[in-house]
């Protein structure tokens, strides 16, 4: 109690300060990731399994002590008490300090894996790597390597953090079932079965993790790799080709981009949790909109085209490999599919009113020019579609967006520009579902404006920089590409203004009605404000 005095605030009396139990499971966190560091210089780790299951349950009963601490001794109910004042959640000295530290992280990680202990051919790993021998051995049967390291740590942290994440959403149904579910996912299908599945001599496989957001899914080596580990290796293949044409569009229909986004995906899953403080650090502006809407669907061009170029390469003449797939069916789909796009934005732009025309001609061009180059391709028998060599092009993708982008920039940057950076910016899959979202989805957030009191909780812990306020006060309805449906919006809501539905919408064209998918559960745009004034409809 002694820290109300300190506070003037009838909501929040807490002075932001840290309790002595607080600061004692910190201190007992922060140890356990010294233990971690200590292992850095050394060339040999002596009782490496018992060192490293010390350093990892420090962090672990560390950060669950002081989420104990922190929310289950209060009343349930959201507490985002102090984000402002803090210098880690308002980019203050502290957050810079975090911000270059995770940064330098993951381009050592990246590029230097020496420093953490990589062995070369043949040697035997040092440093932080051969303190996580043990477990890779227990695992899979083979000695570490930097992305052992780096996926045990990542699955530690959605699991310590997310159980931080359901002790301060505890009142929330949705909140906790979500976060178990990117636990579970992160726990089972990114960290122990693609283990499992080494240990059995079967390719490495992540079944969650899809193209484009897993761009090496259609590379040769791996289809290869698949093809050749006989009919389970087959199986993956082919689940993978369903995940992304078939269970995808399909889940994205009923649910939205939520059910990836929010409920599977590791890079979700550690923004929702591990990223929560950083929430309300996301740019809310139009022109922060304006750059991610051409960023992200730069990005989805960029991975397509190298797809499609490096499957073009790798198929060689029309019967070369001996797939059922060859070069002209390839080229024959990739215009099949522009072309429909093409025709949709051409013929029936009352489908994607939303576009201006600007945008949508400057698609069309851009899909004609595509459909040129490939026909061009096609009639010359050229080895490279899209005038482009396919190897440099898939090599540029690994580095700019597959380890800048989505490490370096996507989890170093939480303190400073949020925690969705790379989902909002950078994610070829966010860009793809958020299109089904928009477009073809029961999914939408519907408004209750005569209850909202404008306070702006839920613009501020839009993790997307959705300024949800703005559609609220008008009781419109919210259908916004990059919303990955996290709840958090409707979670702050003091007035219970916001809902998430995927019921089915009368409006909706598959249930007959030519209008488009936003209902509303109020109306959706019952106040039309204009240059002379304000019309109620
Ligand atoms: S609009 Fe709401 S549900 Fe969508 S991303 Fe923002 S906070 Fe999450
Ligand atoms: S949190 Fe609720 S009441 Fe506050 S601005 Fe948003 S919709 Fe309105």
């Amino acid at each position: 109690m002694s820290h109300s005095d300190h506070s003037l605030s009838i909501a929040a009396p807490h002075s932001g300060t840290l309790d002595g139990p607080q600061k004692a499971t910190l201190a007992l966190a922060a140890l356990g990731v010294l233990a971690l560091l200590v292992s850095l210089p050394m060339d040999t780790i002596p009782h490496a399994g018992l060192w490293l299951t010390g350093a990892l349950l420090a962090i672990v009963v560390g950060v669950l002590g002081y989420a104990w601490r922190s929310y289950a001794h209060h009343p349930a109910g959201i507490k985002n008490n102090g984000v402002w004042h803090s210098s880690l959640t308002s980019r203050g000295a502290m957050a810079w300090v975090v911000g270059v530290l995770l940064t330098g992280f993951y381009v050592v990680l990246y590029f230097y894996p020496q420093y953490l202990g990589l062995a070369g051919e043949g040697k035997a790993n040092t440093g932080i790597i051969a303190l996580f021998n043990p477990l890779s051995r227990l695992l899979s049967g083979n000695p570490a390597s930097q992305w052992f390291v780096y996926g045990t740590l990542y699955t530690v942290a959605i699991l310590s953090m997310g159980t931080k994440f359901i002790l301060k959403y505890r009142h929330n149904k949705y909140e906790v079932v979500r976060t178990l579910s990117v636990m579970f996912f992160q726990l089972g299908f990114a960290f122990l079965i693609p283990e499992l599945l080494a240990r059995l001599s079967l390719p490495y496989n992540d079944f969650k993790n899809m193209w484009p957001l897993n761009y090496s899914f259609f590379d040769d080596w791996n289809v290869k790799g698949l093809i050749d580990a006989g009919g389970f290796g087959l199986f993956m293949l082919l689940f993978g080709v369903a995940m992304i044409f078939l269970i995808s569009p399909i889940l994205t229909y009923f649910y939205g981009k939520r059910w990836y986004c929010s409920w599977v995906c590791g890079c979700g899953g550690l923004a929702e949790t591990a990223g929560d403080p950083f929430r309300q650090l996301s740019d809310k502006s139009e022109k922060a909109w304006k750059v991610e809407r051409w960023v992200i669907h730069s990005v989805l061009v960029f991975a397509v085209v190298m797809t499609a170029a490096l499957i073009y390469s790798y198929l060689g003449g029309d019967s070369a490999k001996g797939f059922w797939l060859t070069r002209g069916m390839l080229l024959g789909i990739i215009v099949l599919v522009l072309g429909g796009v093409g025709a949709v934005l051409l013929i029936r732009p009352g489908m994607v009113k939303e576009l201006n025309n600007k945008v949508r001609y400057g698609a069309i061009v851009i899909l004609a020019a595509v459909i040129g180059f490939t026909a061009y391709a096609y009639i010359t028998g050229g080895s490279d579609i899209f005038f482009v060599e396919s190897y440099p092009l898939r090599k540029t993708y690994g580095f700019a967006i597959g380890a800048i982008f989505s490490g370096v920039v996507g989890v170093g940057f939480y303190p400073l520009m949020g925690s969705r950076v790379w989902c909002r910016f950078g994610c070829p899959m966010a860009a793809v579902l958020g299109m089904q979202q928009r477009f073809f989805s029961r999914f939408r957030i519907t408004t209750n404006g005569g209850q909202c009191i404008s306070c702006g909780n839920c613009s501020t812990y839009c993790e997307m920089g959705i300024d949800v306020r703005s559609y609220a006060q008008r009781g419109e309805n919210i259908v916004r590409s990059s919303c990955v449906g996290c709840g958090i919006c409707a979670a702050v809501c003091p007035r219970g203004v916001l809902k998430l539905e995927n019921g089915p919408s009368p409006l909706n064209p598959l249930s007959g009605s030519a209008r488009g998918l936003v209902s509303g559960r109020v109306s959706s745009d019952p106040i039309a404000i204009g240059k002379t004034g304000a019309t109620l409809r």
